[in-house]
């Protein structure tokens, strides 16, 4: 029976998760769904060169739906808002909700600006 599958992000941690899944797994073993909250893959280890100049915009925001076309990857652009492990559902912003077999979460992180007294007005991530 084909289980589903299901990716939290489309940075590098979700988008390598998918083809490398889908690599292994036909599409009768498994259905993959993607959910990031841009349709874009961002080139994160080249956003300095854009803050400088280096780059245009277009070069470090790759289209998630061009990455993984022909891989069979469901793809929905939204915001992930809860997951309910007990249920294996998540919600996402729109009000759907996504039941999985297996969940990757690959949302990133956020800059811990508590741990040096004022860097959050004083630091930038
Ligand atoms: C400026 C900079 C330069 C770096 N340079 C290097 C380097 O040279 N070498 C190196 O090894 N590492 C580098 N890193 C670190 C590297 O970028 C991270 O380790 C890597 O991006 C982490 O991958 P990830 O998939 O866990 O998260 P991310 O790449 O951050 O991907 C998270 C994804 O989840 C999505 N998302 C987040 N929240 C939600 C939500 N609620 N709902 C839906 N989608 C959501 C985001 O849109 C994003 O697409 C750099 C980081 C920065 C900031």
């Amino acid at each position: 029976m084909s289980k589903h599958i299901v990716i939290l992000g489309g940075g590098y941690g979700g988008l390598l998760t998918a083809l490398t899944a889908r690599k292994y797994l036909s599409a009768e073993e498994a259905q993959i769904t993607l959910v990031n909250k841009t349709p874009f893959h961002q080139i994160v280890t080249e956003l300095h060169r854009l803050a400088v100049g280096g780059l245009n915009e277009g070069n470090v925001a790759l289209p998630l739906e061009k990455l993984l076309r022909g891989k069979d990857v469901d793809i929905r652009i939204n915001t992930v808002e809860k997951i309910a492990l007990d249920q294996k559902q998540v919600s996402l912003a729109n009000g759907a909700s996504i039941s999985y077999d297996t969940l990757v979460i690959a949302l990133g992180s956020e800059t811990a600006f508590s741990a040096f007294r004022g860097s959050k007005k004083t630091a930038s991530p």
